[in-house]
Protein backbone atom coordinates (compact mmCIF):
# COMPACT_ATOMS: atom_id res chain seq x y z
CA UNK A 1 0.00 0.00 0.00
CA UNK A 2 1.26 3.73 -0.60
CA UNK A 3 -0.18 6.94 -1.12
CA UNK A 4 -0.09 6.86 -5.20
CA UNK A 5 0.55 4.32 -8.18
CA UNK A 6 3.00 5.88 -10.86
CA UNK A 7 2.12 3.68 -14.34
CA UNK A 8 4.99 4.60 -16.85
CA UNK A 9 7.98 6.33 -16.96
CA UNK A 10 8.38 8.89 -20.04
CA UNK A 11 8.22 12.18 -19.65
CA UNK A 12 5.11 12.66 -17.59
CA UNK A 13 5.84 9.82 -15.25
CA UNK A 14 9.30 11.18 -14.66
CA UNK A 15 7.67 14.27 -13.85
CA UNK A 16 4.78 12.65 -11.65
CA UNK A 17 7.40 10.63 -9.81
CA UNK A 18 9.82 13.90 -9.44
CA UNK A 19 7.22 15.80 -8.00
CA UNK A 20 5.67 13.19 -5.28
CA UNK A 21 8.93 13.20 -4.35
CA UNK A 22 9.29 17.32 -4.23
CA UNK A 23 5.77 17.03 -2.16
CA UNK A 24 7.02 14.27 0.17
CA UNK A 25 4.11 12.23 -0.98
CA UNK A 26 4.99 8.39 -1.06
CA UNK A 27 4.42 6.54 -4.48
CA UNK A 28 5.24 3.17 -6.42
CA UNK A 29 6.64 4.09 -10.00
CA UNK A 30 6.01 0.69 -12.57
CA UNK A 31 7.35 0.96 -15.75
CA UNK A 32 7.11 -1.83 -18.09
CA UNK A 33 10.09 -1.09 -20.48
CA UNK A 34 13.82 -1.86 -19.53
CA UNK A 35 14.49 1.90 -19.52
CA UNK A 36 13.11 5.33 -18.67
CA UNK A 37 11.98 7.59 -21.19
CA UNK A 38 9.59 6.28 -23.12
CA UNK A 39 9.05 7.72 -26.73
CA UNK A 40 12.59 9.62 -25.91
CA UNK A 41 13.96 6.25 -27.04
CA UNK A 42 12.81 6.66 -30.83
CA UNK A 43 13.62 10.48 -31.56
CA UNK A 44 16.50 10.57 -34.14
CA UNK A 45 15.83 14.28 -34.69
CA UNK A 46 17.12 17.20 -32.66
CA UNK A 47 14.72 18.64 -29.61
CA UNK A 48 14.73 22.35 -29.95
CA UNK A 49 11.96 23.19 -28.03
CA UNK A 50 12.21 21.65 -24.53
CA UNK A 51 12.75 24.88 -22.09
CA UNK A 52 15.83 25.06 -20.77
CA UNK A 53 17.03 22.08 -22.39
CA UNK A 54 17.30 21.91 -26.32
CA UNK A 55 18.86 18.51 -27.31
CA UNK A 56 20.29 16.71 -29.95
CA UNK A 57 17.97 13.72 -30.13
CA UNK A 58 15.83 11.75 -27.19
CA UNK A 59 18.90 10.21 -26.41
CA UNK A 60 20.76 12.99 -25.00
CA UNK A 61 17.65 14.46 -23.49
CA UNK A 62 16.73 11.01 -22.18
CA UNK A 63 20.64 11.12 -20.56
CA UNK A 64 19.88 14.22 -18.56
CA UNK A 65 16.37 12.83 -17.35
CA UNK A 66 18.69 9.58 -16.16
CA UNK A 67 20.95 11.74 -14.46
CA UNK A 68 18.06 14.07 -12.25
CA UNK A 69 16.44 10.59 -11.11
CA UNK A 70 20.01 9.85 -10.09
CA UNK A 71 20.42 12.55 -8.17
CA UNK A 72 17.52 12.73 -6.92
CA UNK A 73 17.43 8.52 -5.62
CA UNK A 74 14.65 7.83 -8.03
CA UNK A 75 14.25 4.80 -10.56
CA UNK A 76 11.23 3.50 -11.12
CA UNK A 77 10.75 -0.42 -10.85
CA UNK A 78 11.69 -1.62 -14.52
CA UNK A 79 10.05 -4.44 -16.59
CA UNK A 80 7.22 -4.00 -14.23
CA UNK A 81 3.85 -4.43 -16.81
CA UNK A 82 1.12 -3.81 -15.61
CA UNK A 83 -1.35 -5.92 -17.40
CA UNK A 84 -4.66 -5.86 -15.31
CA UNK A 85 -5.82 -2.39 -13.53
CA UNK A 86 -8.82 -1.93 -11.16
CA UNK A 87 -8.75 1.41 -10.90
CA UNK A 88 -12.06 2.45 -8.62
CA UNK A 89 -9.80 0.38 -6.00
CA UNK A 90 -6.41 1.88 -7.05
CA UNK A 91 -5.35 -1.54 -7.35
CA UNK A 92 -3.02 -3.00 -10.67
CA UNK A 93 -1.68 -6.10 -11.37
CA UNK A 94 1.37 -7.04 -13.03
CA UNK A 95 2.23 -9.83 -15.31
CA UNK A 96 4.13 -11.43 -12.90
CA UNK A 97 0.76 -11.34 -10.67
CA UNK A 98 2.39 -8.87 -7.96
CA UNK A 99 -0.53 -6.58 -6.68
CA UNK A 100 -0.29 -2.95 -5.72
CA UNK A 101 -2.59 -0.75 -3.76
CA UNK A 102 -3.02 2.91 -3.71
CA UNK A 103 -5.02 5.61 -2.93
CA UNK A 104 -4.20 7.15 -5.81
CA UNK A 105 -3.27 6.26 -8.93
CA UNK A 106 -1.47 8.79 -12.18
CA UNK A 107 -1.83 7.12 -15.52
CA UNK A 108 0.94 7.91 -17.64
CA UNK A 109 1.26 5.29 -20.34
CA UNK A 110 2.20 6.96 -23.15
CA UNK A 111 1.35 6.19 -26.88
CA UNK A 112 2.52 4.02 -29.19
CA UNK A 113 3.05 3.47 -33.08
CA UNK A 114 -0.27 2.42 -35.09
CA UNK A 115 0.32 -1.05 -36.90
CA UNK A 116 -0.56 -2.21 -40.27
CA UNK A 117 -1.54 -5.66 -38.53
CA UNK A 118 -0.90 -7.33 -41.52
CA UNK A 119 0.42 -10.89 -41.40
CA UNK A 120 4.30 -10.44 -41.28
CA UNK A 121 4.43 -7.86 -39.94
CA UNK A 122 5.03 -8.14 -36.37
CA UNK A 123 7.60 -11.36 -37.47
CA UNK A 124 9.91 -9.51 -39.71
CA UNK A 125 10.00 -6.23 -37.21
CA UNK A 126 14.20 -5.66 -36.96
CA UNK A 127 14.07 -7.47 -39.94
CA UNK A 128 14.02 -4.98 -42.30
CA UNK A 129 10.55 -3.53 -40.77
CA UNK A 130 10.34 -0.58 -38.04
CA UNK A 131 13.42 1.58 -38.68
CA UNK A 132 13.49 4.91 -38.93
CA UNK A 133 14.37 7.20 -42.00
CA UNK A 134 17.00 9.70 -39.95
CA UNK A 135 18.67 6.66 -38.64
CA UNK A 136 18.54 4.28 -41.14
CA UNK A 137 18.45 6.41 -44.39
CA UNK A 138 22.71 5.36 -44.46
CA UNK A 139 21.96 1.58 -43.82
CA UNK A 140 19.57 1.21 -46.64
CA UNK A 141 21.51 2.88 -48.99
CA UNK A 142 20.88 1.89 -52.81
CA UNK A 143 17.97 -0.29 -51.81
CA UNK A 144 14.77 -0.17 -52.70
CA UNK A 145 12.20 0.73 -49.70
CA UNK A 146 8.62 1.76 -48.95
CA UNK A 147 6.93 3.85 -46.52
CA UNK A 148 3.27 3.28 -45.64
CA UNK A 149 1.86 6.64 -44.72
CA UNK A 150 -0.19 9.99 -45.28
CA UNK A 151 0.97 12.79 -42.69
CA UNK A 152 3.68 14.05 -42.33
CA UNK A 153 6.08 11.62 -40.86
CA UNK A 154 5.64 9.30 -43.59
CA UNK A 155 6.01 12.05 -46.05
CA UNK A 156 9.14 13.25 -44.16
CA UNK A 157 10.71 9.52 -43.60
CA UNK A 158 10.31 9.01 -47.36
CA UNK A 159 12.15 12.30 -48.03
CA UNK A 160 15.07 11.26 -45.62
CA UNK A 161 15.33 7.53 -47.10
CA UNK A 162 15.67 9.47 -50.20
CA UNK A 163 18.76 10.74 -49.67
CA UNK A 164 20.34 7.36 -49.80
CA UNK A 165 17.75 4.86 -51.39
CA UNK A 166 17.53 3.55 -54.74
CA UNK A 167 13.70 4.06 -55.22
CA UNK A 168 11.34 4.76 -52.25
CA UNK A 169 7.80 3.87 -52.41
CA UNK A 170 5.28 5.94 -50.06
CA UNK A 171 2.03 4.13 -49.94
CA UNK A 172 -0.80 5.63 -48.79
CA UNK A 173 -4.47 3.99 -48.35
CA UNK A 174 -6.41 7.56 -50.01
CA UNK A 175 -5.97 9.47 -52.37
CA UNK A 176 -5.66 12.58 -50.25
CA UNK A 177 -3.14 13.22 -48.11
CA UNK A 178 -3.01 15.08 -44.48
CA UNK A 179 0.46 15.71 -44.98
CA UNK A 180 1.44 19.68 -45.35
CA UNK A 181 1.67 20.93 -48.55
CA UNK A 182 5.84 21.99 -48.30
CA UNK A 183 6.14 17.60 -47.30
CA UNK A 184 4.01 16.70 -49.91
CA UNK A 185 4.82 18.50 -52.80
CA UNK A 186 8.69 17.75 -52.13
CA UNK A 187 7.85 13.71 -51.96
CA UNK A 188 5.56 13.73 -54.68
CA UNK A 189 8.54 15.88 -56.84
CA UNK A 190 11.34 13.93 -55.98
CA UNK A 191 13.04 11.74 -58.57
CA UNK A 192 13.47 8.81 -56.33
CA UNK A 193 10.24 8.59 -54.48
CA UNK A 194 7.27 6.85 -56.17
CA UNK A 195 3.96 7.60 -54.70
CA UNK A 196 0.80 5.27 -54.82
CA UNK A 197 -2.54 6.44 -53.43
CA UNK A 198 -5.27 4.40 -52.90
CA UNK A 199 -3.21 1.50 -52.18
CA UNK A 200 -3.61 -0.74 -49.09
CA UNK A 201 -0.72 -3.28 -47.62
CA UNK A 202 -2.06 -7.11 -47.65
CA UNK A 203 0.90 -8.74 -45.93
CA UNK A 204 4.58 -8.67 -46.41
CA UNK A 205 7.00 -11.47 -47.82
CA UNK A 206 10.04 -12.86 -46.55
CA UNK A 207 11.28 -15.24 -44.12
CA UNK A 208 14.82 -14.46 -42.71
CA UNK A 209 14.36 -10.65 -43.51
CA UNK A 210 11.32 -8.72 -45.66
CA UNK A 211 11.47 -9.29 -49.08
CA UNK A 212 8.38 -7.31 -50.48
CA UNK A 213 4.57 -6.27 -49.85
CA UNK A 214 1.82 -7.63 -51.17
CA UNK A 215 -0.39 -4.88 -51.94
CA UNK A 216 -4.10 -3.97 -53.10
CA UNK A 217 -4.39 -1.23 -55.20
CA UNK A 218 -5.99 0.55 -58.46
CA UNK A 219 -3.57 -1.62 -60.71
CA UNK A 220 -5.28 -5.25 -58.95
CA UNK A 221 -3.06 -6.91 -56.28
CA UNK A 222 0.72 -6.54 -56.76
CA UNK A 223 4.23 -7.84 -55.18
CA UNK A 224 6.51 -5.39 -54.74
CA UNK A 225 9.88 -5.66 -53.70
CA UNK A 226 11.32 -4.16 -50.55
CA UNK A 227 13.93 -4.04 -48.21
CA UNK A 228 12.76 -1.62 -45.76
CA UNK A 229 9.33 -1.13 -44.56
CA UNK A 230 8.99 2.04 -42.51
CA UNK A 231 5.31 2.60 -41.13
CA UNK A 232 4.19 5.86 -40.48
CA UNK A 233 0.15 5.43 -39.89
CA UNK A 234 0.10 7.76 -36.44
CA UNK A 235 0.08 6.75 -32.98
CA UNK A 236 -2.53 5.23 -30.46
CA UNK A 237 -2.99 5.63 -26.85
CA UNK A 238 -1.73 2.67 -24.31
CA UNK A 239 -4.89 2.38 -22.85
CA UNK A 240 -6.05 -1.15 -23.39
CA UNK A 241 -5.83 -2.06 -19.81
CA UNK A 242 -8.09 0.59 -18.38
CA UNK A 243 -9.97 1.84 -21.10
CA UNK A 244 -13.47 0.83 -20.21
CA UNK A 245 -12.91 2.09 -16.68
CA UNK A 246 -12.75 5.86 -16.76
CA UNK A 247 -13.96 8.04 -19.71
CA UNK A 248 -11.73 8.19 -23.13
CA UNK A 249 -12.25 10.07 -26.54
CA UNK A 250 -13.57 7.84 -29.50
CA UNK A 251 -9.91 7.42 -30.40
CA UNK A 252 -9.16 5.54 -26.75
CA UNK A 253 -7.73 9.41 -25.21
CA UNK A 254 -8.19 9.56 -21.84
CA UNK A 255 -10.29 12.37 -20.73
CA UNK A 256 -9.27 14.91 -18.30
CA UNK A 257 -9.74 18.12 -16.41
CA UNK A 258 -7.51 20.40 -15.79
CA UNK A 259 -6.57 19.48 -12.77
CA UNK A 260 -5.71 15.52 -14.72
CA UNK A 261 -8.24 13.78 -13.31
CA UNK A 262 -10.13 11.26 -14.89
CA UNK A 263 -13.42 10.08 -14.27
CA UNK A 264 -13.10 7.91 -11.57
CA UNK A 265 -11.82 9.55 -7.99
CA UNK A 266 -8.01 9.58 -7.30
CA UNK A 267 -7.13 8.32 -10.94
CA UNK A 268 -5.51 11.09 -12.73
CA UNK A 269 -3.40 10.81 -16.08
CA UNK A 270 -0.99 12.80 -17.51
CA UNK A 271 0.91 13.16 -20.97
CA UNK A 272 0.74 11.89 -24.25
CA UNK A 273 -1.94 9.25 -23.14
CA UNK A 274 -4.32 12.09 -22.45
CA UNK A 275 -3.40 14.30 -25.14
CA UNK A 276 -4.86 13.64 -28.88
CA UNK A 277 -4.12 17.03 -29.81
CA UNK A 278 -1.10 19.20 -27.76
CA UNK A 279 1.13 15.63 -27.09
CA UNK A 280 4.70 17.30 -26.15
CA UNK A 281 7.27 16.70 -23.82
CA UNK A 282 6.67 20.09 -22.22
CA UNK A 283 2.87 19.65 -22.05
CA UNK A 284 3.97 15.99 -20.05
CA UNK A 285 6.41 17.73 -17.65
CA UNK A 286 3.95 20.31 -16.76
CA UNK A 287 0.57 18.10 -16.42
CA UNK A 288 3.21 15.80 -14.41
CA UNK A 289 3.31 18.48 -11.77
CA UNK A 290 0.05 19.08 -12.20
CA UNK A 291 -1.92 15.53 -11.15
CA UNK A 292 0.55 15.22 -8.20
CA UNK A 293 -0.33 18.43 -6.59
CA UNK A 294 -3.76 17.38 -7.57
CA UNK A 295 -2.95 14.38 -5.34
CA UNK A 296 -1.44 15.69 -2.59
CA UNK A 297 -4.42 18.36 -2.48
CA UNK A 298 -7.17 15.45 -2.67
CA UNK A 299 -5.37 13.00 -0.27
CA UNK A 300 -4.82 15.62 2.59
CA UNK A 301 -8.67 16.36 2.29
CA UNK A 302 -9.79 12.31 3.02
P1 LIG B 1 -0.98 11.45 -38.90
O1 LIG B 1 -0.86 12.87 -39.30
O2 LIG B 1 -2.05 11.06 -37.95
O3 LIG B 1 -1.14 10.61 -40.24
C1 LIG B 1 -1.33 9.23 -40.18
C2 LIG B 1 -1.53 8.73 -41.60
O4 LIG B 1 -1.61 7.31 -41.54
C3 LIG B 1 -2.81 9.22 -42.27
O5 LIG B 1 -2.53 9.56 -43.60
C4 LIG B 1 -3.73 8.02 -42.18
O6 LIG B 1 -4.58 7.88 -43.29
C5 LIG B 1 -2.76 6.87 -42.23
N1 LIG B 1 -3.31 5.70 -41.52
C6 LIG B 1 -3.84 5.64 -40.28
N2 LIG B 1 -4.19 4.38 -39.97
C7 LIG B 1 -3.87 3.62 -41.04
C8 LIG B 1 -3.97 2.25 -41.31
N3 LIG B 1 -4.47 1.37 -40.43
N4 LIG B 1 -3.53 1.80 -42.52
C9 LIG B 1 -3.00 2.66 -43.42
N5 LIG B 1 -2.87 3.99 -43.21
C10 LIG B 1 -3.30 4.46 -42.03
O7 LIG B 1 0.38 10.88 -38.24
P2 LIG B 1 1.91 11.35 -38.40
O8 LIG B 1 2.26 11.56 -39.81
O9 LIG B 1 2.68 10.36 -37.60
O10 LIG B 1 1.96 12.76 -37.67
C11 LIG B 1 1.58 12.87 -36.29
C12 LIG B 1 1.75 14.32 -35.85
O11 LIG B 1 3.15 14.67 -35.85
C13 LIG B 1 1.07 15.29 -36.80
O12 LIG B 1 0.51 16.33 -36.05
C14 LIG B 1 2.19 15.81 -37.65
O13 LIG B 1 1.95 17.09 -38.17
C15 LIG B 1 3.37 15.81 -36.67
N6 LIG B 1 4.65 15.67 -37.40
C16 LIG B 1 5.24 16.81 -37.87
C17 LIG B 1 6.45 16.70 -38.58
C18 LIG B 1 7.09 17.94 -39.09
O14 LIG B 1 6.49 19.01 -38.97
N7 LIG B 1 8.28 17.85 -39.65
C19 LIG B 1 7.02 15.48 -38.83
C20 LIG B 1 6.37 14.34 -38.34
C21 LIG B 1 5.19 14.45 -37.64
P3 LIG B 1 -5.95 8.74 -43.45
O15 LIG B 1 -5.49 10.10 -43.84
O16 LIG B 1 -6.67 8.00 -44.50
O17 LIG B 1 -6.63 8.68 -42.11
Amino acid sequence: MTDVIIIGAGMAGCSTALWCKRLDLPFTWLEQAPAIGGQLAHVYNPIPDYPGRPAADGAELRGHLQAQLAAEELSPSLCAAVVETDLAGHCVTLADGTVHRGRAVVLATGVERRRLGVPGEVELTGRGVGGSGRRDRDAYAGQAVAVVGGGDSACENALLLAETCRQVTLIHRRSTFRARPALLDAAMNHPRIRVLPDTRVKGLAGTERLEGLRLDGAAGEQVLPVTGLFVRIGYQPVTAMFHRQIRCDPDGYVQVDANQRTTLPGVYAVGDVCNPIYASLAVAAGQGMVAAKAALRELAAE
